[in-house]
């Protein structure tokens, strides 16, 4: 190659480098590898594509009530969010009951029903007031947790990972495009055990609307196409055991359904 032709390569390359890292902070790229690692996505309602899941956002204590039975005040506390690692999600789909395994550590697990919004579009320090136009769709979602051991590492000020960031730890249902569905400001939330009503609320309840989640994530973390935020659970939370069916609900999509096994 002459000369000329070396660095139009060498720019391309350091473009390519830096897209690169920018996207998925590895090389890899289209480099061998010594073994596969499974990508994680969610099916997408009416559509043969797939919803590729970047990273899983869960924002914390964003209903009032909820807060409360947390022990800590709704009204002093700004949001605050956590991960769940995206192979701790488990699609579930509409009209079936998938086992859903008890996951081990634990002696108090908890089901957590939730509406999850789905990125399409990333951006850093995002307005409010334009947050929504990143949403590409929703779903609804259980941000199942290890509460005893999730309480024991608070109260040891250690990290709550192995109380939320475990395997299987994010059943959840295929997403439905903006296009199809509208945003979600208001609507009934309730999760039942065994047919029996055990959370059960509004999402305009939410202290922080999705809008606003959008818009304070983006202040810590630029945010990607493929990240999904799940928005936070209303109050009564509460303990499954094996042989429970957890069944969930929101206004306009199909309910989920597990059974723990
Ligand atoms: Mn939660």
């Amino acid at each position: 190659m002459d000369r000329r032709n070396f660095f139009q390569g060498s720019a391309a390359a350091a473009a390519a480098g830096l897209a690169g890292c920018a996207a998925t902070g590895n090389a890899a790229g289209n480099a061998r590898t010594p073994f596969a690692v499974n990508s994680i996505a969610i099916p997408i309602v009416g559509s043969d594509e797939v919803f590729p899941v970047r990273r899983i956002y869960c924002i914390g204590r964003n209903y009032a009530a909820h807060a409360r039975e947390m022990g800590s005040d709704p009204n002093r506390e700004p949001p605050f969010f956590f991960q769940k690692p995206t192979d701790a999600i488990q699609n579930v789909a509409p009209g079936t009951v998938p086992d859903h395994p008890y996951p081990t550590l634990t002696r108090n697990y908890h089901y957590e029903a939730e509406l999850v919004a789905c990125i399409a579009r990333g951006g850093r320090n995002i307005p409010v007031a334009t947050a929504l136009e990143h949403v590409y769709g929703y779903t609804l979602g259980l941000d199942m947790t290890r509460r005893d051991l999730q309480r024991a590492m608070g109260d040891e000020k250690k990290p709550w990972e192995i109380g939320k960031s475990f395997d299987h730890s994010a059943p959840i249902g295929p997403i439905h495009r903006v296009a199809q569905i509208g945003h979600f400001t208001k609507g009934a939330i309730w999760l039942k055990v065994n047919g029996a009503t055990k959370q059960s609320a509004d999402l305009s309840q939410m202290i922080w609307s999705v809008a606003e989640q959008i818009a304070k994530l983006s202040e810590a973390n630029e945010i990607y196409p493929g990240d999904i935020i799940y928005s936070g659970t209303p109050e009564n939370v509460g303990p499954v055991v094996r042989g429970d069916v957890i069944e969930m609900h929101i206004d306009g999509l199909p309910n989920l359904s597990v059974k723990i096994v």
